[in-house]
């Protein structure tokens, strides 16, 4: 009954992490990269870093309190820049970074442990499966990604990793786990690929393929569950939740703002891939700017920012007509957005890849298991 669901109704007035962008540039050329300017080196002033360290000192004090550093390529920006740009924020902010791998060495390994950096690598599988993933110079970036996990590998880093896929199909599901378990990482999330941003790509799947492939992916992970497995975990306690009669307390009450901080100290909410985006009707999609606004005060007038009255419209529309609203929340701003050129629809490729999909798939594996499997 989609009219039950109570979570996700506005935006929580304080985040639980916030994305810095140390630099706009990516060093990679992926095929489905959503940036508009990673060909763009432009460097994060230290003034912007000390601008949101001054507004998440209080928060980190409350609870726990994450800066993920996402670039373009952060490393791309250089340790010395990125140590300046750490260097504002206090012992009980936790930093996390997003990383295509490449550039890891050992000098990058020292920092991240100096740092007490938690560190997530982009790579898409096997050798065969990174075909997307290239150099500025077109020429196949694998073997540098797999260069920079041997290095966290020789130095002890636990790493996780985030896996795109473009062409989700059985099959496809054990092939990555396996690759995955061999890796080395602690922590594993499926991403299926999204067109947004400057990916224009159609990611219109059958579904029955995607179905079968979240099926034999919880197939694959229940056979040696060594990796928490991000979508997979998630939708299973979502199941037992609702099995507990309790699956109404699972969202979170509020939307987390997710403040996306761009280079130049710009702020966007909700969905980092608006970021370097303009529209006619909405304006570049920022609700305001750290260097001359504190981010508590951007995130209190949140729901003024003209998108995103309109999509707060969208997730009450998905909470009276979806019935998966309970497991999903409404999606993200951007894929609505990217797909339909507004922000009050509901049904998207993305969540029927991501959500819908990922739900019936861990049901069918339910189904073609016995019963005391979920
Ligand atoms: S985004 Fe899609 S799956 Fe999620 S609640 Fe809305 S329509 Fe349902």
């Amino acid at each position: 009954m989609a009219h039950a669901w109570s979570g996700m109704r506005g935006i929580a007035p304080v985040p639980t992490y916030v994305v810095m962008q140390p630099t706009t540039l990516c060093n990679l050329d992926c095929a489905y990269c959503y940036l508009p300017f990673r060909a763009a080196d432009k460097r994060m002033p230290v003034e912007v870093a000390r601008a949101v360290a001054a507004s998440v000192e209080g928060w980190a004090r409350e609870s726990r309190f994450s800066v993920v550093w996402h670039g373009g390529e952060p490393l791309a920006a250089g340790r010395e820049h990125l140590a300046a740009l750490l260097a504002p924020f206090g012992p009980g902010v936790e930093h996390h970074v997003q990383t295509n791998a490449t550039l890891i060495d050992d000098a990058w390994c020292e920092f991240f442990r100096a740092h007490d950096m938690r560190v997530s690598v982009s790579v898409d599988g096997p050798e065969a499966r990174n075909g997307d993933r290239v150099t500025r110079g077109g020429r196949p970036a694998y073997d540098r990604i797999v260069r920079g996990i041997e290095a966290l590998r020789r130095h002890d880093i636990p790493f996780s990793a985030l896996c795109v896929v473009s062409d989700p199909r059985p099959g496809a599901a054990t092939e990555l786990y396996d690759y995955f378990l061999g890796l080395g990482c602690d922590v594993l999330g499926i991403n299926v690929e999204e067109q947004e941003g400057v990916n224009t790509r159609a990611n219109s799947h059958a579904a029955a393929d995607v179905r079968a492939f979240w099926a034999e992916l919880v197939t694959a992970w229940r056979a040696d569950p060594r990796i928490h497995l991000r979508e997979i975990e998630w939708t299973l306690r979502y199941v037992a939740a609702v099995l507990d009669d309790t699956a109404d307390a699972l969202l979170p009450r509020q939307l987390d703002p997710i403040p996306t901080v761009a280079y130049d100290g710009s702020v966007v909410l909700l969905s980092p891939e608006l970021a370097g985006f303009s529209n006619p009707r909405y304006g570049d999609f920022t609700s305001g700017n750290v260097l001359n606004r504190p981010l508590a005060d951007i995130l209190a007038g949140a729901a003024v920012t003209p998108w995103i009255g309109e999509f707060l419209r969208g997730v009450e529309s998905c909470r009276a007509t979806c019935p998966y609203f309970g497991f999903c929340g409404g999606a993200h701003a951007a894929n609505r957005y990217f797909e339909h050129g507004r922000f009050d629809t509901t049904e998207t490729d993305h969540c029927r890849n991501s959500k819908i999909r990922l739900l019936e798939g861990v049901l069918d594996h339910a189904r073609d298991h016995e019963p005391s499997a979920v």
